[in-house]
């Protein structure tokens, strides 16, 4: 059983550890997040693919990032927070063309789908 103080302290580790991938890794980083956006297929949207069902991963200096996350924070680099998701404004959680990611707060990544869902596409993205 985990608990609270544990997990809290899983979760900030979390962001030290990429805190040592742009403080010392970010070259090895920067070659990885690129090898993985080469492997991507472009689909008519421009929006880069992996070919998996999910939302591919990435294991780099002994962690797991979600793939998408991994490549937004690493070539921008920056340090997103539990409280920051990357969103796509293509809206395909299996996209990786940085292009199409930036990051924003819990509630961006809600209205994003409600104006998905309204208008079909994000206004900002056209
Ligand atoms: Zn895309």
């Amino acid at each position: 059983m985990v608990r609270r103080s544990e997990y809290l302290f899983l979760e900030d580790e979390s962001e030290e550890r990429f805190r040592h991938i742009l403080e010392n890794h970010l070259e090895e980083a920067r070659q990885r997040a690129f090898s993985l956006i080469r492997e991507a297929r472009r689909d008519d949207r421009g929006c880069l693919l992996t070919d998996t069902i999910k939302p591919r991963k990435v294991r780099f200096n002994g962690h797991q990032w979600e793939a998408y996350r991994f490549i937004h924070c690493v070539l921008n680099e920056v340090i997103a927070s539990r409280d920051h998701v990357i969103r796509h404004r293509c809206h395909n959680r299996r996209c990786i063309n940085p292009e199409h990611l930036q990051v924003g707060s819990q509630a961006d990544n809600k209205r994003d789908d409600w104006e998905n869902w309204a208008y079909g596409v994000d206004p900002d993205y056209l």
